[in-house]
């Protein structure tokens, strides 16, 4: 597996790519139960409506930051932001050697 999930995006049979879509389709959907447009939560979090709607059409995934503030604006938990794609980033970081021993140290 290569990791490459900021470098393209929407690549069709990519399992990143359809882990992001899927989180960007959840972002949408609390959005919309909100009853919020991607201005009014641009401006809540002081970025370009262009980004958000990246987010939701799944170009890229929000930063941490980002994430703590869409996670307040819709009354969720940060983690359900990522849910879509946790299973599969685990997967991949338990694959990389030496990323165990990088967490072993104290
Ligand atoms: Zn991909």
């Amino acid at each position: 597996m290569t990791h490459h999930h900021q470098t393209h995006t929407n690549t069709p049979g990519c399992e990143c790519c359809r882990r992001r879509l899927l989180a960007g389709a959840r972002l949408r959907r609390y959005r919309v139960a909100r009853g919020l447009t991607q201005a009014q939560v641009a401006d809540q979090l002081g970025v370009s409506d262009r980004l958000v709607s990246g987010w939701e059409r799944g170009e890229s995934l929000p930063g941490l930051w980002p994430a703590f503030h869409l996670a307040q604006a819709f009354n969720r938990q940060v983690v359900d932001l990522f849910l879509p794609i946790h299973d599969f980033v685990r997967q991949n970081l338990d694959d990389e050697p030496g990323d165990a021993a990088e967490h072993g140290s104290p």
